[in-house]
């Protein structure tokens, strides 16, 4: 599977404490044009000391395993 984003694995990307210890799904995804930093968050409000500052690599290894998952439910195999 081919790393889907444009910008480098280790890209600052931001993540909130939920998903970080995978309580919540990826909800929210935005990407500031200006600093090129990504935010992946469950939707929930949250306080400063509950966003997580990770690589945009581990954000993409989380969601390949979501996906996957997902994937499993739905997909009929022949
Ligand atoms: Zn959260």
């Amino acid at each position: 599977m081919e790393f889907p984003f444009y910008d480098s694995p280790d890209t600052a990307t931001i993540i909130c404490c939920h998903i970080l210890e995978r309580q919540a799904p990826i909800l929210y995804v935005s990407h500031d044009e200006d600093d090129g930093m990504w935010q992946f968050l469950c939707g929930e409000t949250h306080e400063t000391d509950e966003a997580k500052l990770v690589s945009l690599k581990w954000v993409f290894d989380l969601d390949k395993a979501a996906t996957f998952l997902e994937q499993d439910s739905t997909t009929v195999f022949c």
